[in-house]
């Protein structure tokens, strides 16, 4: 086992990696830019240096930086938490040829699911149900109309390096296609510096669900069942549980089961997720995240393992500390994503938090590295905090998370805190009615921008 590890990240995921590390009896290390001296995950580390000004380019994703904080405190191995480095191929590389370790899995693997097109290859061969779609990429407003014609619309033009929501344009009808088709293709080219894109039919009353696997690099992996995401705004994750509410033990068992045999296939290691549309019965792959996810405690939560500390052993070389039969899932859980965003536009809202309590008792988590009289900065992610709440069934954990965030108080700066609140008092959460398309609607008729 390591001695010591360096987290490449800041705020709650930071304090996530170095909290499995010291129960693990493992020294952390943490690194940050010149925004971040008082941050939390700079106070709770063992060691700490500075790589960079506030920019992330010159300091959470500056590599020589990270390298040469790995080498002067004698880390042994990199965890990048998610964002960042996390899905860096060139980065893992690196990391190997300074002779440390990455903790998550191969350059390869991350080079192969980064590429929306080649993952979508890869999982069909694997025998994974993907949505149908164009063969590869589409090079011409031609041909993309050919194919939408083909495939009937609405189709969606996906930017295949896109994430994060962007480069992803839909094409209701024929007269869209050249508006959407040009604009996946920009939005692929700035942010992600590759305008290749591909389509895909556009399901049009889908949830979003994904399942969770493990594996040990040698040809074993299991599978931890599933999260629900499909409250979602632009794209974005807000709102997640698991089990789906609408997903049986069949279901689970049967999706499950390919995505394990898939990742066994291709000797994956660590933690990821694979990505489903789930619309009349079927699922449908879009993409794998070869990384720890925002929504991870989830499925700790009803599993009651530690995936981070089971990264940590396996890209030690340990073997995986359960099996399938072991993983049972117990109870509810759901999250919510506290970000300083000032409703209802959802503008970023960094400031000097003038108060913080986090809430407590049975069943309740909170992920955060807030802390009084800390000043979020306004350079990065406006992720502040993750409350997780975790009960017997769905109706306990919906009522443990009212609770909770009666008791959460952040002042200073305005946060999402108010929509959950407001999304609890509605039906169709309390039912589980509800798809990839709901809270946006609900959005343009309960909060009017101003
Ligand atoms: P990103 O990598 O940007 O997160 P994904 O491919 O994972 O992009 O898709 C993100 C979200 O976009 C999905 O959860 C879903 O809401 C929507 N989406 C993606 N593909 C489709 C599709 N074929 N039909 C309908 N919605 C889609």
């Amino acid at each position: 086992m390591f001695n010591k590890i360096l987290i490449a990240n800041r705020g709650e995921i930071a304090l996530r990696v170095i909290r499995a590390a010291r129960e693990m009896g493992i020294r952390s290390v943490a690194v940050h830019s010149t925004a971040d001296s008082d941050a939390m995950h700079v106070r709770m580390a063992d060691e700490s240096v500075c790589i960079g000004p506030p920019s992330s380019t010159q300091s959470y994703l500056s590599i020589p930086s990270i390298i040469a904080a790995c080498e002067i405190t004698g880390a042994e191995a990199v965890h990048p938490g998610y964002g960042f480095l996390s899905e860096n191929a060139a980065f893992v590389q690196i990391v190997q040829d300074h002779d440390l370790t990455f903790i998550g899995p191969t350059a390869d693997h991350i080079r192969v699911m980064g590429d929306k097109i080649t993952a979508k290859d890869t999982m069909r061969k694997l025998g994974v149900p993907c949505v149908p779609g164009s063969e590869g990429g589409v090079d011409t407003l031609e041909d993309a109309k050919r194919i939408g014609e083909e495939m009937g619309y609405p189709v969606i033009i996906k930017a295949t390096a896109g994430g994060g929501g962007k480069g992803m344009k839909v094409a209701q009808t024929a007269a869209d296609m050249e508006r959407a088709f040009m604009t996946a293709r920009a939005e692929g080219k700035s942010n992600f510096g590759n305008d290749e894109v591909y389509i895909e039919k556009y399901l049009t009353t889908p949830r979003h669900i994904e399942i969770q696997v493990f594996g040990d690099g040698k040809g074993r992996a299991v599978h931890l069942g599933e999260r629900d995401c499909s409250l979602q705004r632009r794209h974005q994750k807000v709102f997640e549980e698991a089990p789906g509410p609408t997903i049986t033990q069949e279901e689970r068992d049967r999706i499950g089961k390919i995505c394990a045999d898939a990742c066994a296939n291709i000797n994956y290691i660590g933690a990821g997720t694979i990505e489903f549309l789930y619309e009349n019965g079927e699922f449908y792959f879009i993409e794998m995240n070869t990384r720890l996810q925002v929504e991870h405690p989830v499925t700790e939560g009803i599993f009651g393992v530690d995936l981070v500390r089971e990264q940590i052993r396996v890209a030690s070389g340990l073997p995986m500390s359960f099996t399938q039969e072991d993983l049972k899932i117990n109870g509810h859980a759901i999250e919510v994503r506290i970000n300083a965003e000032r409703l209802p536009n959802f503008a970023p809202c960094p400031g000097r938090i003038t108060q913080y309590h986090a809430p407590g008792g049975l069943g309740v988590r909170m992920d955060s590295a807030l802390y009084d009289g800390y000043s979020i900065p306004p350079y990065y992610d406006s992720l502040i905090g993750k409350l997780i709440v975790h009960g017997r069934d769905r109706p306990e954990a919906l009522a443990r998370l009212q609770r909770a965030l009666g008791e959460l108080i952040v002042d200073g700066v305005d946060t999402t805190i108010p929509l959950f609140d407001a999304l609890l008092q509605e039906p169709d959460i309390h039912s589980g009615n509800y798809n990839i398309h709901w809270l946006e609607h609900w959005l343009e008729t309960h909060l009017q921008p101003a």
